[in-house]
Parts: structure tokens; sequence; C-alpha cells
């Protein structure tokens, strides 16, 4: 991902020496191993792409920003292929769903404006749809955590309410306190998560959901990539004397991830090189460095961080 001829490199471990004054310490800069694309987020990407190399003539479409990446969007962009902020009235070629996946009228709809359908749902995203439609048709109370106002939370709320219309969405206790009647009243309540949640949000959750229901199905559907990045940029924090975390501001699992690293050591989250200008003391003042980056990020956005950090 990232060489540079002057300094001693291993696959995920940069020591750089800085200054050639022998007083200045050198930075040790660490690269996670889970920084930068998920496969979710990659098979997306590399899947438009191949859909317009094979299909040049055709119109290539995706509903919504297939990931929160402005250069990856802007390349999609000059190949052709448009993020479409709402459906048209007529549709004409492929519409992709992005791997947040959409409800199910959604996908109703975009078939009746005229497209052909190609779902990139993540495979994850689908698991937790179908744990939420399975725990609704078992005659649970579903509490889906995440941010209602989230992609992925929506289409797994749409696709849960297909066959139970008791569906709460909360990231917050205090969001469930309106329903505690109702909820008691539950024979049995079941809990699926966003997939990039932070698992101490799903904890606050459940601890007020237990005395609440005498049944409580708890699916931890965080996936897998979403906790190796979280617990590896954990232990990485706690030897560092810095995090840098990159990716988009409008990224959840960027976010989160952010919000993890701040608890435990001075950690800034910037999208592009171009900010670490505005974090200049921190850089300077500290001696170990540790980069991480959401699951939407590019390699080589990650690449122009660490060659910039090289400057301080
Ligand atoms: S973050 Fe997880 S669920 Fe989301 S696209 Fe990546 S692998 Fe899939």
């Amino acid at each position: 991902m990232f060489s540079c001829c002057n300094c001693i490199t291993a696959e995920f471990f940069l020591r750089v020496h800085l200054k050639e004054d022998n007083l200045t310490l050198p930075k040790e800069i660490t690269l996670a191993k889970f920084a930068g694309f998920c496969y979710g987020v990659k098979r997306a990407v590399e899947t438009v792409k191949k859909l317009k190399n094979d299909y040049p003539n055709r119109n290539i479409c995706v509903l919504g920003e297939l990931i929160h990446n402005t250069q990856v969007i802007d390349e999609l962009n000059a190949m052709g292929i448009k993020s479409l902020k709402e459906l048209p009235q007529k549709g004409d070629g492929i519409c992709v769903v992005r791997s947040h996946g959409e409800s199910p009228e959604v996908f109703e709809q975009i078939k009746n404006v005229g497209f052909e359908v190609y779902d990139l749902t993540c495979p994850d995203v689908k698991k937790v749809q179908q744990k939420a439609i399975e725990l609704a048709k078992d005659g649970y109370y579903l509490v889906i955590v995440g941010k209602a106002t989230h992609p992925e939370v929506i289409a797994i709320e749409a696709n849960a309410k297909q066959f139970g219309e008791n569906v709460l969405v909360a990231t917050e206790v205090e969001e469930l306190k309106p329903y505690e009647l109702e909820l008691k009243s539950a024979k049995k309540i079941g809990v699926v998560v966003q997939t990039t949640q932070m698992l101490s949000t799903l904890n606050k959750i459940v601890e007020y959901l237990t005395p609440l229901t005498k049944e409580l199905l708890i699916a931890n559907t965080i996936c897998k990539s979403t906790s190796m990045r979280q617990s590896e940029a954990k232990e990485l924090a706690k030897s560092s004397d810095l995090m840098i975390v990159v990716g988009s501001k409008k990224s959840a699992n960027t976010t989160h991830l952010a919000e993890i690293l701040k608890n435990i050591t001075p950690t800034i989250h910037i999208e592009t090189e171009k900010e670490l200008d505005n974090h200049k003391d921190l850089i300077e003042k500290a001696q170990k460095i540790s980069i991480t980056a959401g699951a939407s990020t590019p390699d080589s956005v990650i690449d122009k961080v660490i060659n910039k950090i090289k400057c301080y």
C-alpha cells in the first residue's frame, strides 16, 4: 500500500526518521491492518466499475452515493456512473442498490420506473435484514439498535415491518423510554443492531431492556469487519500518543471509530491529508502515531496522509 525508499518498512508498520538531528526522537508511524475498504465496499466499487466496462453503452447509476467518499464518487462520475438523489419518473438501464440495502418497496419502485435492479446489498447487511424478519415473524417486539435516519436502518426496519408492526429503532435508552409500557407488556423482545454500531451502544440498550421482559433475544449483528477494525484500533490507541482516523465525517463507521478512540488517547478525525495542518501541534508533539481508516476510505487517501505526516 505504501512504500518509501528512505524508511524501514514492514507490511503494516513504518518507522519514519523525520529529522537528521540526533536530539529529535524518530516518529513511529503504524498503519492499522484493518484500515480502509471493507469487503462489502470493495465489492460494491469493483462491481459498478465492472458493470460500466461490460456495458459501456448502457446507463449505469446508483441510488444514493455508493460509498461515503468524495474521491470515489467523483471517479465514478467521471466514468459516467451517476449517483441518483432520488428515482426519476422514468428510468433506463441498470440501477444499483448500494451496500446499505433498500426496503422491498424501493426495490419495486426501481423496477416500476423501468430500471433493471442490480443488488449490491452487503451480505452482512442482508443477514441483519433476515434476522429482523425472522424475529418479527416469530412475534418478538423488535428493537433495532441504530440511527433511525441511517439508510441501512431504514431498510432493516422496512423489511421487518412486513411481518410485524412492533418495531422500534434507537441508539439511546431515552428513545425507548416512551414505549416502556408497551415493551413490558410484550411477551418477548428481540434485538438486532446496525452493522457499524458500537458495542457499547448495544450493551446500554440491552441493559435497559433486560429487566423489562422474560425473554430477550439479542442478535449481535455488528459486522466482523467493523468489530475487527474497532478492536485493532483500540489496541493501537493504548500504545499511541496520537490516533489519526481517516474517512468521511458522513460515514457512521468512521465517526464511531473516532468516538471510541477519543476515550483512549488523543484522536483526530480527518477526511484528507489537507486537514493535517489544523492539528500541527498535536502531530509534532506525538512520537507514536497510529493511523486507521473507515470502511469507505480508499488506500490512495490513506497513503497521502502517511506521506504528509513524514513532513512534520
Ligand atoms: S461495514 Fe460491514 S456491513 Fe458494511 S459494507 Fe462493510 S462489511 Fe458490509
